[in-house]
């Protein structure tokens, strides 16, 4: 008879002599105990003994229930029997007391033991004390309990966003700034203004290699940053709103097991958000009260330089008359000739001398401006006389409009003059629909503003004809030159951009400005990214 066990693992277990069986269970660092079918124990192991500190002697002879608490309800016990009865095995936990009088939480698994007929001769039950574990879990629980309720309540909006840019996790201020801004999406449409090429960041720091360390620390880091502030305008009349925003990178080991071993964090971004308009309202007023003073002085200063160039234009008019009757009179009365010329010298010298004296506007520096709240501006300084005209506006702003490159006031200026040309359109005595609709939008690498009016509009034919210097259909008396439309056009192609004057959908007459935008030009760019303040 050959002693050589069979090679499948299944026979050769067969042939393991019953003491390594013994010595196993005996052996083995889980608690066991082998009871009858009235629960009274028949044997147990050493970790039995150390877990319950009944000694193996001591426990044999003993129902298991010496271990009971007392203070496992009694549906737990009719659950274990019911299953154990109908002889399948059962897992749960009991509060279980230790021989000394200490709870321990017990997992306990009771599994019957068959004959070959399937009936029950033994129960065993394997149980280890899980109160540390339970312990770590409801600490677990209850600090994210806690973090929750502390998150909801924190007078900030905290969003999470994955490295797909979805919210992971946010909080009752988010949903709030949710309403407020009219998006499901805040954090979007705030970072897409503070830093534009979040996503392609986030994605360089996402899946790298364990190796890469240092690397993707520092990818980590360039996703995220420190306090910087953003105004949203918002469409129709509700009021710009500011914040500060901060963001900052999260590394987190993901809970799936196939990255138990993989060392590649998953990145998160959390943007912290403080709704700062009450305290820029406070700046902005100031602001603006300056801004106003400055487009008045501006004004008076343009009113000035028009009225002298034109009473200049005018006044070469008869000079030109009497150049040419002098030329006339060299022929025939060459001594009246003479006084004429020298008259007709004196004259031009004055010109020349008044000339010299209109007032030159300053010369702004370049620098990124957006024309959201270039235009918003205006609407604020032009808000006295829309009102006193009964003239209501649309004001529908592009969310995100980028900055353009270009002088602030001289902006400014061109926007009041567009608008003021709306408003005298809509001014006139009986005039009933009286609004005016202004939209910003980008295409193509350019900023485009459309002021309409619901005015009378200009004729086909007169649509070149006002942006030639003097020209007005509104006559000279109640101040105007007929210059603004020249300044405008002149303003909007110092910045590379177009003026057009067009029929507005409703009939009256769209101003329509296109210039283009900072970011076309690297090095423009990067002065346009400082449009958004960052304070360290
Ligand atoms: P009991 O009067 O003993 O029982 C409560 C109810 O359980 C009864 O009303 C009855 O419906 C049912 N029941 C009890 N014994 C039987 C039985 N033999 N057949 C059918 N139904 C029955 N309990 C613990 O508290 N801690 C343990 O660690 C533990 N380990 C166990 C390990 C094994 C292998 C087995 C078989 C049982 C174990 N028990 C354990 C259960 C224990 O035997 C008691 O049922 C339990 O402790 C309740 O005890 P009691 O004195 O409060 O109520």
């Amino acid at each position: 008879m050959s002693t050589k066990p069979p090679a499948s693992p299944s026979l050769r277990n067969a042939y393991l002599p019953l003491e390594v069986f013994r010595q196993a269970v005996a052996q083995a660092d889980v608690a066991i105990s082998i009871t009858n079918l009235d629960a009274d124990i028949i044997y147990v192991n050493e970790a039995f003994s150390r877990v319950t500190g009944y000694g193996v002697l001591e426990s044999i002879g003993q129902n298991e229930s010496m271990l009971s608490s007392h203070a496992t309800p009694h549906a737990v016990y009719g659950e274990m029997w019911t299953a154990l009865m109908a002889g399948k095995p059962w897992t749960g936990r009991l509060l279980n007391q230790r021989k000394g009088g200490e709870q321990f939480l017990a997992e306990l698994t009771i599994t019957p033991v068959l004959d070959a007929g399937g009936n029950t001769l033994y129960y065993l039950g394997m149980q280890r004390d899980v109160s540390d574990l339970h312990r770590l879990a409801l600490q677990v629980k209850n600090q994210k309990t806690l973090i929750e309720s502390v998150i909801d309540n924190a007078p900030v909006a905290l969003a999470l966003l994955d490295a797909d840019g979805q919210v992971q996790l946010d909080n009752q201020e988010y949903k709030r700034l949710s309403a407020l801004l009219d998006t499901n999406a805040p954090a979007m449409l705030l970072l897409e203004k503070l830093q534009p090429d979040w996503r392609d960041r986030m994605l360089a720091a996402k899946n790298k290699d364990v190796g890469e360390g240092k690397r993707v620390a520092d990818k980590l880091l360039a996703v995220g940053f420190s306090t910087r502030e953003v105004r949203i305008d918002r469409p129709g009349s509700a009021a710009p709103r500011w914040f500060s925003c901060a963001a900052l990178p999260i590394a987190v080991q993901d809970e799936r097991t196939d990255d138990f071993y993989a060392l590649a964090p998953h990145t998160y971004l959390l943007l912290v958000v403080s709704d700062v308009s009450a305290l820029r309202r406070g700046q902005e007023k100031a602001r603006l009260a300056t801004l106003r003073a400055l487009m008045v002085e501006e004004e008076h200063a343009a009113a000035l330089r028009e009225s002298l160039s034109a009473a200049l234009f005018r006044l070469e008019g008869p000079l030109n008359v009497m150049d040419s009757i002098e030329h006339v009179l060299q022929h025939r009365e060459p001594g009246m000739a003479e006084g004429l010329h020298a008259a007709l010298k004196d004259g031009r010298t004055h010109l020349e001398s008044l000339r010299q004296l209109i007032p030159q506007g300053c010369q702004e520096a370049m620098s990124p401006v957006n024309l959201n709240e270039a235009l918003r501006d205006v609407l604020d300084v032009c808000t006295p006389r829309l009102l006193a005209n009964g003239i209501s506006i649309h004001w529908q702003p592009d969310a995100v409009l980028p900055a353009v490159l270009g002088r602030p006031m001289l902006l400014r200026s061109l926007f009041k003059a567009l608008l003021d040309n709306a408003i005298d359109a809509l001014s006139m005595r009986g005039w009933k629909e009286r609004e005016i609709s202004i939209v910003t939008s980008r295409a193509k690498g350019q900023a485009q503003v459309s002021i309409d009016d619901s005015g009378p509009g200009i004729p086909a034919e007169l649509r070149f004809k006002v942006f030639e210097p003097f020209f007005t259909t509104r006559g000279t008396q109640n101040g105007h030159l007929g210059t603004g439309l020249a300044r405008a056009q002149e303003a909007v192609a110092g910045h590379g951009g177009i003026l057009d004057l067009l029929e507005a959908p409703g009939g009256g007459c769209r101003a329509r400005v296109e210039l283009p935008l900072a970011e076309n030009n690297i090095e423009e760019h990067a002065e346009n990214r400082e449009y958004v303040h960052e304070h360290a």
